[in-house]
């Protein structure tokens, strides 16, 4: 870094401002001089001091390189009458005595003559050491010995004069050290460009020029006579559909990041043929030139095959539909040209709980659904729009000249229509019904990447709502998102420092309201907020998978518990809550039993509650995890019973142990004779299929009551006892 070309003196000698002092008038002043004649002394001494301080300048400023110029400044300052002149050209910033050190070293070397030696140095110390550029290093000083002429420049001036001469000196240095490195950095690339059978061209904003390298030229069989286009010729040449990429390249808001991703284009010939390149841009030097460059490869030449290639760069090979490279260029395209009146609308559509399809029917039959799901977007897509598939089963609409965004809800709407229609898949012999949610962002400004983050935000909303719906973005959405990152970094802190708890709440024999096990919940305890409860951070836990890694600890805390409730000569049952997502994960099931085996815990203590929803989307996986957890003797029963699906096929799909039906169903008893009809079946059903029913939320005694009435077999309340923790429960019931 250069610093500015002042001087700061380190170390002030008694001559150093000798020779600014005013010289002297010999002899006396005669009548006639006026009054004021030592003014003018004054006055005069001050030009001649300009003069030289004026001279030394211009003398440095010839100076070609550094070493010319020391030896200039040496002589300079010599001939203003200091004895010894010495440039230091040391790095560390020295006073006097490191001066004599550095220089007993060898390392304070004298510019011209002989090599001064510490001797030399130590013999009589410097009158002054004056820094050429204060206060930076890179910068040599400057030591006298001696004192100066009377009426010479004064020291510090003379260093100033020197240091900026230096600095610029050294400016231009660089500059010829970086252009070179520059030249040699091209005529590496251009060689990399030939050997890999690449054109390439590039566009100065400042000049407007378009230059061709002479390998494209060729191909386009241009004459080399020639002159290279403007960029408005080149975009001429190049087809009507593919010229987005060019456009952009006079863009200076599209020539942020780095290069783009990969875009076919057709471009006519000399001969008036059309020839096909696949192409890529890249802002050189962003900030200070905004020169681009771009590389092609002429899809025509050797034995590759250009429509092929083409497909390959364009399309997703499953479907046929466009991939994310094309959306994101003619996304870009379409905002480019958007108006708040004509907006882009990005439909996110994605298949609900595609993955059981994947797991249950097989990856073919998978492939098979979006494949027919593909064909009904295309037909459904309005003219101009652009249907890409990104992946899995995320499916991308995106539709130009949109007015309003209800207007694309009503489109995304019919597509979701469409979708739900059931599918015949080969192999299958009965139709498929699939359905899909969608998320939709509409704009006219920003970047493609944030409509692709508004779009996501609204299919997390759809998707949370219940799926099978289409949600369109709104700000309250981005707070949500915000609320979920919080919540997800407390999540990640509270596992990293120790910070999650878990509370007991007890659950009774209704017979005799005696204890008989306990539910374990989990809290988070946040050093800003306090303790947490589940609804603030567990739908994070799961979106994120972090609930697997909060589960497995809730685990260990209950076969911790559990043991010591053992040991204590208790044999109380304990109950979990486990997410399906985390019994998704062989480990979880693996660590139970193993902890159960090798501990020697009793496994036919252990509750494992899953949702209904964990029933309905049973993989394989969690299937096997659920086995494991039965072959130790645990007890899976079904949490929050009666809450979300009509349909009680799933009861069938798992042998479960007990059922617990939700506070919903038991707040109303006591108010309301439909609500007591309800749980009364609700139990006859449990124990038909042979499972324990224990009611929760149970607050009065009317509804205990009630409950115990109807057969229910088990309660769980604020009337038996709110979650705390464990020393807290009332063991000796
Ligand atoms: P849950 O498993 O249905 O737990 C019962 C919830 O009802 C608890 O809320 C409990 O405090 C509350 N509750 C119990 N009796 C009453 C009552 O009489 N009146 C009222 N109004 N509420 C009562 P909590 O602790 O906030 O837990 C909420 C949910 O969070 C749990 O519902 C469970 O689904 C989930 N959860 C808790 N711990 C874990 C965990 O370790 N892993 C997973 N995956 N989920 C957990
Ligand atoms: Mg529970
Ligand atoms: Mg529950």
């Amino acid at each position: 870094m250069t610093g500015s070309p002042t001087t700061s003196v380190l170390r002030t000698g008694a001559a150093l401002r000798a020779g600014a002092q005013t010289p002297r008038l010999e002899g006396g002043a005669t009548p006639d001089v006026p009054l004021d004649v030592s003014l003018d002394v004054e006055a005069a001494a001050r030009a001649n001091l300009t003069a030289a301080v004026l001279r030394a300048q211009r003398r440095f400023a010839d100076c070609a390189d550094l070493a010319a110029l020391a030896e200039e400044v040496v002589d300079e300052i010599q001939s203003a009458g200091y004895g010894r002149v010495l440039l230091l050209e040391t790095v560390a910033r020295s006073r006097h005595r490191e001066l004599e050190v550095l220089a007993s070293r060898g390392e304070a070397a004298p510019v011209r003559g002989r090599r001064t030696t510490g001797a030399d140095l130590a013999r009589t110390a410097p009158a002054a050491v004056v820094e050429l550029v204060a206060g930076d290093p890179r910068a040599p000083r400057l030591a006298v010995w001696g004192a100066p002429a009377p009426g010479s420049a004064p020291l510090d001036l003379l260093a100033g004069a020197a240091g900026a001469a230096w600095c610029a000196v050294r400016a231009a240095r660089d500059a010829r050290r970086s252009a070179a490195d520059l030249a040699a950095a091209q005529q590496l690339l251009s060689g990399a460009v030939r050997l890999a059978g690449l054109g390439s061209w590039s566009w100065d904003p400042a000049t407007g020029r378009f230059t061709l390298d002479d390998r494209l030229r060729d191909v386009l069989g241009l004459d080399p006579a020639e002159p290279d286009p403007d960029l408005a010729t080149w975009r001429e040449r190049v087809h009507p559909d593919d010229r987005g990429p060019f456009t952009s390249v006079g863009d200076p808001a599209a020539r942020t990041g780095g290069a783009s991703v990969p875009y076919p284009f057709r471009v006519r010939c000399a001969d008036g043929s059309e020839r096909t390149f696949l192409g890529t841009s890249v802002p050189l030097d962003t900030s200070r030139s905004g020169v681009v460059q771009g590389l092609v490869l002429d899809l025509a030449s050797g034995d590759r095959s250009t429509g092929e290639l083409v497909r390959l760069a364009q399309c997703d090979s499953l479907t046929g539909l466009a991939n994310r490279a094309v959306l994101d260029v003619r996304l870009d395209e379409a905002l480019r040209t958007a108006t708040p009146t004509s907006a882009v609308a990005l439909v996110l559509l994605d298949l609900d709980r595609f993955k059981l399809v994947n797991d249950t029917l097989g990856h073919q039959i998978g492939d098979a659904l979006l494949r027919q799901i593909a064909v009904r977007l295309q037909q459904a897509a309005p003219a101009g729009s652009t249907l890409a598939r990104l992946g899995g089963d995320e499916f991308v609409l995106m539709v130009p000249g949109v007015d309003r965004p209800e207007s694309a809800a009503v489109m995304a709407h019919n597509l979701i229509r469409r979708l739900r229609a059931p599918v015949l898949l080969p192999g299958l012999p009965e139709p498929f019904v699939c359905t899909s949610s969608a998320g939709i962002a509409v704009g006219h400004e920003g970047s493609g990447d944030e409509l692709f983050r508004s779009a996501d935000m609204a299919l997390y909303r759809a998707k949370d709502a219940g799926r099978d719906r289409v949600a369109v973005y709104d700000s309250a959405m981005r707070d949500d998102a915000q609320a979920r990152r919080e919540a997800e970094h407390k999540v990640r802190r509270a596992l990293r420092t120790d910070g999650l708890r878990v509370v007991w709440q007890p659950i009774v024999d209704l017979r005799d309201e005696r204890l008989v096990a306990a539910e374990a919940l989990v809290r988070l305890q946040d050093p800003v907020e306090g303790l947490l409860e589940p609804k603030a951070f567990v739908d994070t836990a799961e979106d994120t998978g972090l609930i697997v890694d909060v589960d497995t600890w809730v685990l260990g805390e209950v076969l911790r518990q559990l043991n010591e409730w053992r040991t204590g000569g208790n044999g109380l049952q304990v109950s979990f809550n486990v997410s399906g997502k985390t019994l998704e994960h062989p480990a979880f099931a693996h660590r139970l039993a193993h902890s159960v085996e090798s501990t020697g815990a009793a496994g036919s203590s252990l509750l494992c509650e899953v949702t209904e929803r964990t029933l309905i989307d049973l993989s394989t996986s969690t299937r096997a995890s659920l086995g494991e957890l039965r072959s130790v003797g645990a007890r899976v029963g079904l949490d929050d019973f009666g809450t979300g699906y009509s349909s009680l096929s799933y009861l069938d799909r798992f042998p479960l142990s007990f059922l617990k039906i939700d506070m919903s169903f038991v707040r109303p008893l006591g108010t309301s004779r439909r609500a007591a009809a309800v749980v009364e079946a609700l139990i006859s059903l449990a124990h038909a299929h042979g499972m324990v029913v224990t009611a929760e939320g149970v607050e009065t005694r009317e509804q205990a009551r009630m409950l115990r009435d109807m057969g229910c077999d088990r309660a769980q309340g604020w009337l038996f006892g709110r979650p705390v923790a464990a020393g807290l429960l009332p063991l000796a019931r």
